[in-house]
């Protein structure tokens, strides 16, 4: 029988990988809904070319123009607004959804689908970043099952016993024989620039990745490596770590994706070309293996693979995400809002790349702890860290 899926971010780097991937298995994936902030001409080739029951446009305006721009015949139903996005979550017709929202506006609508006890493909970190263990269980509770989609942690998904996989979020990893899991990162873009210059590095050069095409909040991220700090807290809480069962290693070339290190000394390693297409059709097809579009590696081209500590002076932002988890949930929500804050305003040109990790740093600096049990909590910690930075924005703008 046939999956009904719906990608949140449909518009986006992750949300057309998967789109490519779902084109390639018709018989096996139906497309319930795709959904976007406001990108009228994506949404309208995705609405024409895949025939989805209903396309949300998070943003009513742009709704209202593609409702507009639509063929006569198409069947697709135009739906606006933020409420939407949970509406087409947790409808009762979806079995799966791919949670490829940027940022923690993808909370809501992951969260409405993981309180249904829905598939959950998640791509988007930065939801479960922002709301860790009410997430995890939240999915405990629904028996929601979480998929990995962040080629890390989908790498070290593959590397675990089925019994570890049968227990997302809640696993413990010395009772699987597991010593830690190692983290990998290329290093950015300016892995090699002399710290120094960091500070006058463009936008244009932050999101230039060496190996992976991706959307551009992500790419600055990447740069910072505060995408790999939001790794960390997603790996956290994802297979239930402790400190020092988790550790990070650069590892230039991308090839190895993550590893797992067990107590007898063996390391498993998932590899293969830096593509998104294999963990989006690892998770969309698991526990069965399906054609992704993405060829295996060519051993005899490959060359060297190499690996080295992180250097914490070039990548301030890592340190902060490193502390912030072991902090708790009111620091890694709040890192998580200043940062898109900064890399929103470094986008626009406002802040130089270097402000990045001073704007998050000041925000960390006005955290007020405090015990987390709600959405709506969380929400009031994210609102005030936004503010927070965007103070910080403007002190920095206006220097
Ligand atoms: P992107 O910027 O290319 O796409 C983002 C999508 O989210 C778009 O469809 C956009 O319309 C939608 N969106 C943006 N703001 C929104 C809002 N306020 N409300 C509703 N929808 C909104 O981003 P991406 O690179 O595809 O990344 C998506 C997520 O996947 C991120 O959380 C990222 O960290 C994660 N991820 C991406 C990659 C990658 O290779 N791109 C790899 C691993 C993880
Ligand atoms: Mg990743």
């Amino acid at each position: 029988m046939s999956q009904s899926i719906t990608i949140l971010g449909a518009t986006g780097s992750i949300g057309q990988n998967t789109l490519d991937v779902v084109a390639r298995h018709p018989d096996t994936y139906s497309l319930f809904a795709v959904t976007a902030h406001g990108n009228v001409s994506a949404m309208l080739d995705i609405v024409c070319r895949y025939q989805p029951q209903y396309a949300v446009m998070v943003d009513e305006h742009a709704a209202s123009q593609l409702r507009a721009q639509l063929p006569m015949d198409t069947r697709t139903e135009v739906l606006g607004g933020a409420s939407a996005l949970s509406d087409v979550s947790a409808c009762a017709e979806v079995d799966v959804i791919m949670a490829a929202i940027v940022g923690a506006a993808g909370l809501a609508p992951t969260l409405a689908a993981i309180n249904c006890g829905k598939r959950v493909l998640l791509a988007n970190k930065e939801a479960l970043v922002v709301s860790g263990e009410l997430f995890i269980n939240a999915a405990r509770e629904s028996g929601a099952q979480i998929l990995p989609v962040d080629s890390e942690h989908n790498a070290i998904f593959q590397c675990l016993p089925d019994s570890a996989q049968q227990q997302v979020g809640y696993m413990q990893l010395n009772n699987h024989g597991i010593d830690k899991l190692l983290l990998t990162g290329s290093g950015g873009p300016f892995r090699h620039t002399p710290i120094d210059e960091l500070v006058n590095q463009t936008p244009q050069q932050a999101c230039n990745h060496p190996n992976w095409s991706m959307g551009q909040k992500i790419s600055v991220d990447s740069a910072t490596m505060l995408n790999k700090g939001l790794e960390y807290i997603e790996a956290r809480w994802l297979f239930n770590c402790r400190r020092e069962q988790l550790d990070i290693v650069i590892h230039p070339q991308s090839v190895i994706h993550s590893m797992v290190q067990y107590v007898d000394g063996s390391v498993m390693a998932q590899m293969g070309e830096p593509d998104m297409r294999t963990p989006i059709a690892h998770v969309l097809g698991f526990p069965e293996r399906i054609c992704s579009g993405v060829k295996g590696l060519d051993f005899m081209t490959l060359g060297e693979l190499s690996f080295m500590p992180v250097d914490f002076a070039r990548y301030p932002c890592l340190k902060l995400a490193i502390d912030s988890c072991w902090h708790g949930q009111s620091a890694t929500t709040t890192l998580n809002a200043a940062n898109e804050v900064a890399v929103a305003a470094f986008l626009k040109g406002q802040i130089r790349f270097t402000d990045i990790a001073e704007v998050c740093d000041s925000a960390l600096q006005n955290l007020v702890s405090a015990h987390v049990d709600s959405v709506d909590a969380l929400m009031a910690i994210d609102a005030q860290a936004r503010r927070a930075a965007s103070r910080r924005v403007e002190q920095v703008v206006y220097a």
